[in-house]
Parts: structure tokens; C-alpha cells; sequence
């Protein structure tokens, strides 16, 4: 494979760019018009920058570029939804979703190819982990989606659920959220992204003390331990209570809440029964429940519930005082929803395995 020898100037924030440009003898404020560029404007190229001297363009071209995916496809759903799959400098696809009208336009965004966790129910999960994204990879959806579906400049929230564990690919994922924060760029409050995790615990703790701070959202899916681990394998580690105690040192806005959502899967975990220990679970945590019917597919082993059952479920979780939404699939015509994404080329490689690892 070739690889680019040129340094990637959209993995940088703005700080990291002007002490690299002015460490090459170039005044500082040429830095914030470089990232003004790239992720206010739009350029994926030196060429586009026409306030920057034509001499100047050409020189930063030969020793740097601005790694932008490339749009290998673009779907748009009877609903609304669109989905874009994106190829990655090497190669690797990710998908990333537009969710307009929930009544927020909404950015769903991967942060791994493919995913170590393994959850029996999840497309993702099935590939594996292929690779982590750089922060660079993360932020750089945003621009493509922002382009793709004409929204520049409109107001937009993120929601870290495509492809991938962000909290296993911590860094980047933090500081992805630092380069769509930056004022020169999309200045995107971190109140406006939602990070989804299967909740591993320490960096849960770790998340819980960073100075910009995402709404969170744990991916729960059960009410015993042994439920939870036939079906989140992570959590043979991480148990069920460890992470409602997580959940309850969280720190938290004053209105603030934490969203566990709840994949229901026919006969597994979608009993009033269920309904009920979920509720004296989150006794006494700021929380609020979002309930996911299965989205089916082939090699999932599991179906979704009917309709009344999520209906009673959610009627049991609120006459128990606790605040309950039922997420609408969107997409699910072009393969967009929840659990659908996966991309070829994941590797089949023992997951047991890879889950080891990942989880250290
Ligand atoms: N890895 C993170 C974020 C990506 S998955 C996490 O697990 O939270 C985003 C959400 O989609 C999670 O709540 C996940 O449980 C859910 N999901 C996965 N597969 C699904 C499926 N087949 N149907 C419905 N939701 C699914
Ligand atoms: Fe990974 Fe989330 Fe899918 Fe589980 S649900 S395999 S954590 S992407």
C-alpha cells in the first residue's frame, strides 16, 4: 500500500497547527486561516485557500495534505435518512449516518472500523475490530456529512453511535471532540454530542473528569449480570452493577441525565419482569431510558419484539417514575440503522480474542 508521507494538518488542533507552521518560520495568524479552511469552509486542498499567496499554497502542499475521506457511497432512505460510506486513506470503510428531523438534524458518527465488544446482536460487533480512527477520522465525518448533505452552516448534534466502542478508542474520540469544538471551526458545544458506550468502567471514571463533557449514554441491554453477559461479552469484565455505580458518580448538570439504552430482543429480555428490575436498578440514578427494538438482519440471532410488548414495557418503566422513549429505527431500508452498520473487509479473526486484548 502507499502511504502518504505528507503530514496530515486536519489531525491538528489549533494549537498543534500554529506551533507547527511557526516552527517553520510562518507567521502564526496563517495557522487559524489553514484551519479556518478546512473545517469552516470546507477546502480539502491547499488550492482552495485563495487568501493564502499562491507560492505559499504550493510549498505547504509538497509537505502537507488534508486527509478527507472519500465518499464511496451515498444512500438516501425513503425517510430522510442518508447514509454515506466512507473510504479511508487506507482503504478501510466506515459509515456514517444523517438523521434529519428528530427534531434536531443529527450527525450519527463511527469512531473504530468495526468493533471489539462482540454484542451478539450487533452487525458491527460481528466484524471485529479492524482498526481504531484517528481524531482526524473521527472529525473528518462531520465535514463530509456536513458537505454531503448540503448543511454547512446549519446547527446539527453528534451522536458518537456508528461503527465502534469510543470509549475503546479513548484518545481520539476525546480529541475529535476538541477539533469540532474549536471556535474556528464548527465551535460544536459538547452539549450537542451524545457519546454512546458499552461502559467499560475505568474509562467511564476517566471520561467523568474531562473538561469537555458529552452527553452520555450506556448501553445496558439487561437486568441480571449472566443476562447482560450472554449478550454484552465486555461485561463478563465490567458487571452490570459496576456500571450503575459508574453511572452514579457520574458527574451531572443540574437537569443532567444519563441515557441507558436497552436493545429489546423477543424473549430474552423484554418482559414486564424485566421491565421491573431495570426500574429498581436505576432507583435513585439521574436516568432516563431509551428502548431500542431490535433492528433484525441476517446472522443476528435474535427478533425483535412486537409492538405491544415494547408498549408494555415502557408502561411498566414509567408507572415506576422513570422517564422512557422508544427510538424510532430510521433508515432501515438502506441498512442505516442502529446495529446495521458493517462494511467488507472486517476481519474474521478469533473475537474472544480480540475482546482480550481490547479490554486489557
Ligand atoms: N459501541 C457503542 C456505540 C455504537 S452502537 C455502544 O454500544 O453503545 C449504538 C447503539 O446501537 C447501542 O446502544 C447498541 O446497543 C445499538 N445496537 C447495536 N445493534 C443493534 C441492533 N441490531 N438493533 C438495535 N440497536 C442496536
Ligand atoms: Fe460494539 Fe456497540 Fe456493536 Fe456492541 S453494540 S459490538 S459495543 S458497536
Amino acid at each position: 500500500m502507499h502511504r502518504d508521507p505528507r503530514t496530515d494538518l486536519a489531525e491538528l488542533t489549533l494549537a498543534e497547527l500554529e506551533t507547527l507552521l511557526t516552527g517553520r518560520g510562518l507567521p502564526r495568524f496563517r495557522a487559524r486561516q489553514i484551519f479556518q479552511w478546512v473545517w469552516k469552509r470546507g477546502a480539502a486542498d491547499f488550492a482552495a485557500m485563495t487568501n493564502l499567496p499562491r507560492e505559499l499554497r504550493e510549498a505547504l502542499g509538497r509537505d502537507f495534505r488534508i486527509a478527507t475521506p472519500a465518499v464511496a457511497k451515498h444512500e438516501r432512505s425513503e425517510d430522510g435518512t442518508q447514509k454515506l460510506v466512507l473510504r479511508l486513506a487506507d482503504d478501510r470503510q466506515i459509515e456514517c449516518v444523517f438523521i434529519p428531523d428528530t427534531p434536531a438534524q443529527t450527525f450519527c458518527v463511527s469512531t473504530q472500523v468495526g468493533c471489539a465488544m462482540g454484542c451478539a446482536f450487533c452487525l458491527t460487533g460481528k466484524m471485529g475490530l479492524v482498526r481504531h480512527l484517528t481524531a482526524g477520522e473521527i472529525a473528518a465525518q462531520v465535514r463530509v456529512l456536513v458537505e454531503a448533505t448540503g448543511m454547512r452552516g446549519e446547527p446539527f448534534n453528534i451522536v458518537l453511535m456508528g461503527m465502534g466502542e469510543p470509549l475503546h478508542n479513548y484518545d481520539a474520540t476525546m480529541k475529535a471532540l476538541r477539533l469540532l469544538n474549536e471556535a474556528d471551526g464548527f465551535a460544536l458545544s459538547p452539549r450537542r454530542v451524545t457519546l454512546s458506550t458499552v461502559g467499560l468502567v475505568p474509562m467511564l471514571d476517566r471520561l467523568a473528569a474531562e473538561p469537555l463533557m458529552p452527553n452520555l449514554a450506556i448501553s445496558l441491554h439487561a437486568t441480571s449480570e449472566e443476562q447482560r453477559s450472554a449478550i454484552v461479552p465486555p461485561s463478563s469484565k465490567y458487571g452490570l452493577h459496576a456500571i450503575i455505580d459508574a453511572a452514579r458518580r457520574f458527574p451531572l448538570s443540574k437537569r443532567g441525565r444519563i441515557t441507558f439504552e436497552y436493545v429489546m430482543l423477543s424473549g430474552v429480555n423484554d418482559s414486564v419482569a424485566d421491565a421491573r428490575r431495570l426500574a429498581r436498578l436505576l432507583a435513585g440514578v439521574k436516568a432516563k431510558v431509551n428502548l431500542i427494538p431490535l433492528n433484525a438482519a441476517p446472522g443476528i440471532p435474535f427478533d425483535r419484539p412486537s409492538d405491544a410488548t415494547v408498549d408494555a414495557f415502557a408502561r411498566e418503566l414509567s408507572e415506576k417514575g422513570i422517564s422512557v422513549s422508544v427510538r424510532k429505527s430510521r433508515g432501515r431500508d438502506i441498512r442505516a440503522a442502529c446495529g446495521q452498520l458493517i462494511v467488507e473487509g472486517g476481519r474474521k479473526a478469533s473475537a474472544a480474542q480480540t475482546l482480550a486484548a481490547a479490554l486489557g
